[in-house]
């Protein structure tokens, strides 16, 4: 096994933190690389992966892909969050920054739990913006953490963080993978796809596309899922510990299993060519 069974959460680890913004490349729009990218996942093997989950706020990874997370790093697969924003500001009885503390070390011990690297971005929580300066350093931390799987937002959310979060992590899937982004790590091609994670606050829209078995990693879910104070209750009013467990089992029951976590992908990703019938 490549990778040592002790979880090594690396918060603070360096570079990604205060990543420089790497030196003008040629930013290219299209999807048309990224589509590829996509269309090519199905038939890779799953072997040897890396899933980064990239969530707005700390939490959303969590609460939306940790029993996936905890799934891989089960199966000996590295796995690594990237929070974009504490979400720091969804306490209305804490400043901002004693929140971000709190929600700091909150990550730490839910990446503890799930055996997961975690890493944080520059942003404060709602000011998340999808420019190119964002997009460029999260294509860093592709290149730098080299996934072969990216989970991250649906395009549509009640949150514009959470919006914002989806552009820039497409966008930076694609400058990942470019020669022509210059950066102090090399370009990043092997990525197997994008996905996108089931949160109630990014339900428009939303259809659960692929299934996955996460019946015997709930329990590590829940375990990682409750080191942040406003799932266990008390904070927000949403019931958070309580929706997402039931949406695994309705998930789960849909998918003829106990518990599952559900994924979209964008359409162009669901065109499929072969040979002959499957
Ligand atoms: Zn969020």
């Amino acid at each position: 096994m490549k990778h040592p069974p002790h979880p090594r959460p690396r918060g603070p680890r360096l570079g990604l933190e205060c990543a420089a913004v790497p030196a003008p490349g040629r930013f290219l729009g299209t999807p048309l690389a990224v589509a590829a990218l996509v269309a090519g996942a199905a038939l890779a093997p799953a072997a040897d992966r890396t899933v980064l989950s990239i969530g707005a706020h700390a939490g959303d990874a969590e609460i939306t892909t940790g029993a996936l997370l905890a799934r891989h790093r089960r199966l000996g697969d590295r796995v690594v969050m990237l929070h974009l924003t504490l979400g720091e500001g969804g306490n209305p009885k804490l400043s901002p920054a004693a929140y971000g503390e709190q929600k700091k070390r909150e990550a730490l011990a839910a990446a503890q739990a799930l055996g997961a690297e975690a890493l944080f971005g520059p942003w404060k929580d709602g000011e998340l913006r999808d420019t190119e300066e964002a997009a460029r350093y999260v294509a860093d931390v592709i290149r730098q953490v080299k996934p072969t799987h990216v989970v991250t937002h649906w395009k549509t959310s009640l949150h514009p963080d959470h919006e914002a979060a989806h552009r820039i992590v497409n966008a930076a899937v694609l400058l990942a993978s470019l020669e022509g982004f210059e950066s102090a790590h090399p370009r990043h091609r092997g990525l197997r796809g994008v996905y996108y994670a089931d949160n109630w606050e990014d339900a428009e829209g939303f259809t659960p596309y692929l299934y996955v078995d996460v019946t015997e990693d709930l329990a590590a879910w829940k375990a990682a899922v409750t080191s942040y104070e406003f799932i266990r209750g008390g904070i927000s009013s949403f019931p958070y510990l309580e929706y997402y467990e039931a949406l695994a089992r309705v998930r789960g029951a849909l998918a003829g299993k106990r518990f599952a976590v559900a994924l979209e992908v964008d359409p162009f990703a669901k065109k499929r060519v072969l040979d002959t019938l499957p």
